[in-house]
């Protein structure tokens, strides 16, 4: 009987096309990408050998047996390889190795069942027993025959990697997108029930069609480019780099990463349209991927404005080099449409080897470099920067975290003083956090990434029950405590209901309203001012009063003073010392608090560090006075004790 060869022609075709898809959209060079092509390849040799060999077997009377056995083996050799390389492909879908972190040394014990069954195939050759042997030429009809154990063989190390790497990915199922443990069971589940039909119709060669149908199936759902790569600016994104990033480290192969940072992004993403942008973005990374079209590099785009190339190194790589001539590339003046920009970048050389051990502390350089305008325009190498510095966004993250599992925040009180009744009569209270040191971690530093990470909710909430909890727990008879002012972060304010929270703790620990201050920052103020609007009205309504902090820090803008219910503005310790060194300054905070006066608002001035100051600032119209000329801040118990009467 002949072989039924029209299936393995279709697949092989198949094959071809999954693999020329492949190719092209296999933009990440990373594990699971290279096992995918290398599994296609396999499938579609193996497919190629089975079709040979269903040829040949037609003329077998004419060939020398030595080439009949010859892509038997092949044939064989490849079949086999196919299991294991799926199971590899489960492992690298899961991303094992990087959830490990290494390689476990039993791990090579996978390689057991595929070494029998290769050493049994090569020797079996030698058999011409139909039973035991693979592959025979049967006297007479020269015809290649298989044995029935040989086949067992196969379908035994198929089914063992087939089942090992459903195992693998029903185990780590957790790290998987939803729907990916399907399409691997499916393909396990068709190859297994076509091994089973070719067993019984070994003529129809349907195995073949069931791989290349499977392969196409995992290459359209798995292994689709959406999640790596950006398709407007046509090269990789941050997904992309930091796959990458993290398949390098496993390999503790040396690489470059040069992020590369538009200056005033910022501003360029919101001055420019869109179309200006995706204009601009595709000169930079056009030029930068026709300069660096090498093997070992890799253009990425993590963000508008920040773009990053990573180059493996290899003898020829020179990373001075490489530094110059992106600085020189990108200094250029960009010119599209009717625009012609001068941009400046900063670009930073790190080095895999000596500044960075994990794709985080990557991060962290990139974040760093991005938020730090004291690198505009230069050329910084990674090894020169202060890393401690550097890696404190996780350091913080891990401040921060700690501190609120281990109560490690607290709530520290500065004096105000009221200048019509020449005495201190309200205070700021300050979030505190200490470290593992004990030493104490700047709010200004930490309240950003509390905000960026949302841990700003709770802190805040602790900020305010903490004062309530004060307020309550004190004789408020005997000491000079008119009010005190909570700072609210940017978030909290933009948070819906936030209001409702407040006045609730406020309510469960019986506090006048009266007593409470709220504070928000100007920066607040510009960001959703609907929510902020209803926020603000709801705790006026309750008779909280809310005063505009740090005035004069950013873009003052008159327009916040006029429609949010402000009862005082708080000028920003910042403006208040330049106004003692800078007349221009001095008549500019000098009429500023004159319309605030006119308009019927309270005034507090921040930073009063000596006396001339307070004196000054006083004559100028200051309702209050807060800084270290009159106390720093302190823990409740010191500031009671200043605050008796
Ligand atoms: P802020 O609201 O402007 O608070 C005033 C800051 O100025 C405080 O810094 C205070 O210690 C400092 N200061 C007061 N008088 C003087 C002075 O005479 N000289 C100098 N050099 N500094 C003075 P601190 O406590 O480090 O807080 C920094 C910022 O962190 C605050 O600025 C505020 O924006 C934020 N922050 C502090 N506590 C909280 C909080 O509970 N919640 C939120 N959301 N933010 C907070
Ligand atoms: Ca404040
Ligand atoms: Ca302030």
């Amino acid at each position: 009987m002949n072989f039924i060869i029209q299936y393995s022609i279709v697949s092989f075709i198949l094959f071809i096309v999954v693999i020329l898809y492949n190719l092209r959209v296999r933009k990440l060079a990373n594990f699971q990408n290279n096992v995918f092509l290398l599994y296609c390849y396999l499938g579609m040799f193996s497919n190629a050998f089975d079709l040979l060999r269903c040829i040949v077997s037609l003329k077998a009377l004419t060939l020398s047996p030595v080439i009949l056995i010859l892509i038997n083996i092949l044939y064989y050799l490849t079949i086999c390889t196919v299991p294991i390389c799926f199971l590899m492909y489960c492992f690298a879908v899961v991303n094992f190795f990087h959830i490990r972190n290494n390689i476990p040394s039993k791990f090579f014990f996978i390689l057991f069942p595929f070494g029998a069954v290769l050493i049994y195939l090569l020797i079996s050759t030698f058999f011409q027993d139909p039973f035991y042997s693979v592959f025979y030429v049967k006297e007479g009809t020269a015809l290649i025959e298989n044995g029935k154990l040989g086949y067992l063989l196969i379908y035994i190390n198929a089914l063992c990697y087939g089942l090992g790497g459903m195992e693998v990915v029903v185990h780590y199922r957790k790290y998987l997108e939803k729907g990916v443990v399907e399409h691997l069971l499916v393909t396990v589940s068709l190859i297994a029930g076509t091994l089973v039909a070719q067993f019984i119709f070994p003529y129809a060669r349907v195995l073949s069609i069931a791989l290349s149908m499977s392969t196409l199936d995992l290459s359209l759902y798995i292994q689709r480019s959406e999640g790596v790569y950006d398709t407007a600016a046509n090269c990789l994104n941050k997904n992309g780099f930091k796959l990458y990033i993290e398949h390098l480290f496993i390999r503790h192969s040396r690489f470059f990463i040069f992020p590369i940072v538009m200056d005033d992004a910022s501003f360029y993403r919101t001055a420019l349209g869109d179309k200006e942008k995706a204009n601009l973005e595709s000169c930079i990374i056009g030029a930068l991927k026709s300069n660096f079209r090498r093997r070992n590099c890799s253009v990425y785009k993590l963000k508008f404005g920040s773009y990053a190339l990573i180059v493996r190194n290899t003898k020829k790589t020179n990373p001075d080099a490489v530094l110059k001539f992106i600085k020189d590339q990108i200094g250029l003046r960009w010119g599209f449409s009717a625009l012609e920009l001068r941009l400046s970048f900063r670009v930073c050389e790190i080095d895999s080897l000596t500044d960075v051990k994990n794709y985080l502390e990557v991060s962290d350089l990139i974040d760093y470099l991005e938020t730090n305008k004291k690198f505009f325009g230069q050329i910084i190498k990674a090894s020169s920067m202060d890393l401690l510095r550097v890696h404190s966004h996780s350091y913080l993250e891990n401040a921060i975290r700690k501190g609120l599992k281990e109560n490690r925040f607290e709530v520290y009180y500065q004096p105000i003083y009221n200048v019509k009744e020449k005495k201190l009569t309200g205070a700021e209270a300050l979030i505190r956090l200490r470290d593992d040191d004990g030493n104490f971690v700047s709010p200004e530093e930490f309240i950003p990434v509390a905000e960026h990470n949302g841990t700003i909710f709770e802190i805040g909430k602790f900020v305010f029950t903490t004062v309530c909890k004060d307020l309550s727990s004190i004789n408020l008879s005997l000491y000079n405590l008119e009010k005190v002012d909570i700072n609210l972060s940017v978030i909290q304010c933009i948070q819906e209901d936030m209001y409702k929270q407040l006045i609730a703790i406020r309510n469960q620990f019986n506090i006048p309203a009266s007593y409470i201050n709220i504070e928000i920052t100007e920066t607040a103020t510009t960001n959703s001012p609907d929510v902020l609007l209803t926020n603000m009205k709801n705790l006026e309504a309750d008779g909280i009063e809310l005063s505009l902090d740090d005035y004069g820090s950013g873009n003052s803008n008159i327009a916040y003073i006029l429609n949010l219910p402000f009862k005082m503005i708080k000028i920003d310790k910042g403006i208040v010392w330049k106004a003692f060194e800078d007349e221009r300054v001095h008549v500019a905070l000098e009429s500023s608090m004159d319309m605030i006066n006119a308009l019927g608002l309270t005034i507090l001035a921040e930073g009063v560090e000596t006396e001339e100051q307070a004196k000054h600032l006083q004559e100028l119209g200051c309702d209050y006075l807060q800084g270290y000329f009159y106390s720093r801040p302190l823990p409740i118990e010191g500031f009671l004790e200043i605050m008796k009467k």
